[in-house]
């Protein structure tokens, strides 16, 4: 038995309403395991809703995006529920009243700091991505990624987007057989990663030049924020801010990084990224969650009061460990 045997096949037999729903501002995993399980469960004849806040436009070009559900979630009550790359309940947004619901659920997720919310948790915080999970997991109930290139690609995006290219430190031997086995189902490497890793709108760009801006530094942590009107100015969303604190993490000077952004008149995100030292704790201790080298929280204050808080802790914990 590994952790990745499981009865999905059978308790989805009967099954006549299949929800999956990943975590709120999706990301490209969130987004690519969670279209990847829908396109498969599709396969097999079953007809699931996709619960997810949004779809960025940047990942438009994902496989399976019309199964996106965008209708009412009240009327919803599935017999099963699969809550996809969601470290707790709360980051399943408005999903969660539907979760709630369900007659049976599932959590498939990577996050060290999983609570095991749901009545069936496949957790493993060593595997790089939710869409290595949704992949093993298929791979047991017989999916063979040679004859399913949209699903392949949607695998393949999911974890290159949370492996930042297969550079960030939970990328093993196995993530790079999965991606080997993708590849042979004829995903296009050079284009997922361009448009998943690299590809940026104008706008965004100047949003990275007034963070870059902003940049301050002090002790090994490098920081910036943004305000509602320095976004919205910039004709941008919350979705436009990645690689942001990526580059900031990046510098020779950086230890950790921080990128601060408002998101209501009393509540500010803050993004948290570490090269070597773990920064989950500090992140759930205000409230967050994710995991050892990159982790989020929304606290409130402003986005400086919010910065200046969480750098402190940082500073500290770089300090005096
Ligand atoms: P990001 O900073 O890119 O939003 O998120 C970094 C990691 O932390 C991701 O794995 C994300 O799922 C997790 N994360 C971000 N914000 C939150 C939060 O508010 N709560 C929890 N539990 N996890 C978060
Ligand atoms: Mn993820």
């Amino acid at each position: 038995m590994t952790m990745y045997d499981n009865n999905i096949l059978k308790d989805i037999e009967n099954a006549e309403e299949i929800c999956i729903a990943g975590h709120i501002n999706p990301d490209g995993d969130a987004v690519g395991s969670v279209l990847a399980l829908a396109l498969y469960l599709k396969r097999l004849g079953k007809t699931p809703r996709v619960l997810l806040e949004s779809i960025p436009a940047r990942f438009a070009f994902f496989g399976g995006t019309q199964l996106w559900y965008n209708g009412a979630y009240d009327g919803l009550v599935p017999d099963v529920f699969f809550a996809v790359d969601c470290g707790d309940k709360a980051r399943l947004g408005n999903a969660g009243e539907v979760f709630d619901r369900a007659g049976l659920t599932y959590c498939i997720d990577h996050h060290r700091t999983n609570t095991g919310f749901a009545d069936v948790n496949i957790i493993n915080a060593n595997a790089s991505s939710a869409s290595e999970i949704v992949f093993e997991l298929m791979k047991k109930n017989g999916f063979d990624p040679e004859k399913d290139s949209e699903i392949a690609a949607d695998i393949y995006s999911g974890i290159v987007f949370d492996t930042g290219g297969f550079r960030h430190n939970c990328t093993g031997r196995r993530t790079h057989e999965i991606a080997g086995m993708l590849v042979d189902g004829g995903v296009d490497t050079s284009v997922i990663h361009s448009r998943v890793l690299f590809e940026h709108t104008y706008p965004q760009a100047k949003l990275f030049g007034i963070a870059l801006g902003n940049m301050k530094h002090l002790d090994g942590v490098t920081y910036t924020t943004l305000t509602t009107a320095e976004i919205e100015g910039c004709g941008c969303t919350s979705e436009d801010l990645d690689g942001i604190v990526d580059y900031l993490l990046n510098l020779d000077i950086s230890e950790c990084a921080v990128l601060v952004t408002q998101r209501s008149e009393t509540a500010a995100k803050a993004s948290v990224r570490s090269k070597k030292i773990p920064i989950a704790d500090i992140v759930v201790s205000l409230g967050g969650g994710g995991h050892a080298l990159a982790a989020g929280v929304t606290c409130d204050g402003s986005a400086a009061e919010v910065a200046e808080k969480i750098v402190a802790l940082i500073v500290k914990e770089i300090k005096h460990g």
